[in-house]
């Protein structure tokens, strides 16, 4: 499931597009303004934003500019202008794809797909994982429990990926920050914790009592098939 962050001041054009969006199957939080986008960015988490770039408080452009300073999020700027200099500037300017409106969900949802895919690094598309009951697949980006397919957001995706494409390997915080976080010098330690307790959750285990995810006090985590192999 894509969770898309939607920023959009229209208020008809957004009620129509987070329900449109809905529909195909995407998890939609829809907002009115810049400011609120930027707080989005960090507290929802979205796979990828859709952009309007007239907006009442800040211009699109500078919201990207902001994303682009902390983040490699996918983002597709939503333009009424068709004006091929300033889409040329917002590609420039770090934009991952544009719609020019008007436009329909179907759209926007494929231009979501083909930025997803395309976020997807290239040694990440050999192929399938598979660790016990535990099937990740880096070309979907879908990861299978016991044959049940597991809600993960990007940051979780790329966690259990790492984890599971070297199972049985202890994984050092540092090693998963400059992998899935980009942030090679480190970083908080609380980023990693915070998402390897979400990527239990969803495994259904607890770091008290793990199956898959085991913590190695002091060093980092490694994934092991439970029933040992
Ligand atoms: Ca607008």
């Amino acid at each position: 499931m894509v969770r898309l962050l939607l920023v959009e001041d229209d208020p008809d054009i957004r009620r129509t597009l987070a329900r449109g969006l809905g529909e195909h199957g995407a998890t939609v939080v829809p907002v009115a303004s810049a400011v609120e986008a930027i707080k989005a960015v960090s507290s929802e988490r979205p796979d990828a934003v859709v952009l309007d770039l007239g907006l009442p408080d800040l211009d699109g452009s500078d919201v990207l500019a902001l994303i682009r300073a902390g983040s490699d999020l996918p983002v597709v700027v939503a333009t009424a202008r068709d004006d091929e200099r300033e889409i040329v500037r917002l590609l420039d300017a770090g934009a991952d794809d544009y719609l020019i409106k008007p436009f329909s969900a179907a759209q926007v949802m494929a231009r979501v797909r083909a930025v997803l895919r395309r976020a997807t690094p290239v040694a990440q598309q050999d192929s399938r994982v598979v660790v016990g009951d535990l099937v990740v697949d880096p070309v979907s980006r879908t990861a299978l429990l016991e044959d049940r397919e597991l809600t993960l957001n990007r940051k979780e995706f790329d966690l259990l990926f790492a984890l599971a494409s070297r199972s049985g390997e202890v994984v050092t915080k540092r090693q998963l920050l400059a992998e899935v976080w980009q942030m090679p010098w480190g970083g908080a330690d609380r980023t990693v914790d915070v998402h390897l307790s979400w990527l239990r959750r969803k495994l259904g285990e607890t770091a008290a009592a793990p199956r898959y995810l085991v913590s190695v006090r002091g060093v980092g985590v490694k994934l092991v098939d439970p029933k040992g192999s």
